[in-house]
């Protein structure tokens, strides 16, 4: 089905503008490399690997967030709290242990309290990153939520050893160096809720004339 901004553009004449405007190439998603990533000294591996992929950076700062921030970031979407307390239950379940609480919001509410305290604990580095189909492949080298199932060659897999099991164990989130929005939706709602629009640097790089090049003309001299 076709957005509403599709609509409005066919009406004024504009299908074009529209497919420009709507490229793949303009997708943006939120990248915070958390206060762990910080004190392993990662943050140049990390950037390195989105950036060698052919995404760019359209925004950077550092700083030490709020536990509010924080609360606000995890809970944009009102359902976050209860799907991972659920995905928190069915894992604990799946170990033969008991979960912390048979409501999954209960669950939730451990989850968050633990990732206030684990996010505010030093300063971390927020990033939106650009470029074709950036929340999935920004997802995709940065793995998956458990560094000890995250596959080899992601960045939680090649640069952490933490596990749910430890978390538990001493009562604190996980450690997996970084957060990526999971979906387009969620990029939409928490780049603006770290950056103000003018945080967001609009510009080209050479390499972007190579990698959405459509004809490939001019190559040869
Ligand atoms: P991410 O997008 O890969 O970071 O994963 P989620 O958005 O699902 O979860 C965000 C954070 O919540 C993770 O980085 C973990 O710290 C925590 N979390 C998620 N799932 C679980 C879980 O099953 N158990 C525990 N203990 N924490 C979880
Ligand atoms: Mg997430």
């Amino acid at each position: 089905m076709r957005s509403a901004y599709y609509h409005y553009y066919i009406t004024c004449g504009e299908r074009d503008l529209f497919f420009k405007l709507m490229h793949p190439k303009t997708e943006r998603t939120l990248v915070i490399v958390k206060p762990d990533g910080i004190q392993r000294t990662l943050i140049g591996e990390i950037v390195k690997r989105y950036e060698r992929l052919g995404l760019k950076i359209v925004a950077l700062k550092m700083f030490v967030p709020t536990e509010r921030m924080i609360e606000e970031h995890y809970l944009l979407d009102p359902d976050w709290k209860k799907n991972v307390g659920e995905k928190a239950s069915a894992s604990y379940k799946k170990k033969g242990e008991m979960p912390p609480s048979s409501d999954p919001i209960e669950v939730g509410n451990l989850v968050v309290t633990r990732l206030k305290k684990y996010m505010t604990s030093g300063p971390v580095i927020a990033m939106v990153w650009e470029g074709a189909h950036a929340v999935e492949l920004v997802r995709k080298i940065t793995g998956g939520t458990e560094p000890r199932s995250a596959d080899i060659g992601t960045i939680r897999g090649d640069f952490v050893v933490d596990s749910y099991q430890m978390a538990d164990s001493d009562n604190r989130a996980i450690r997996n160096l970084i957060h990526a929005s999971g979906s387009v939706a969620e990029a939409k709602m928490e780049i603006p809720h770290w950056f103000a629009p003018e945080e967001i640097i609009n510009y080209r790089t050479p390499q972007e004339a190579t990698l959405y090049d459509v004809d490939m003309k001019n190559i040869l001299g």
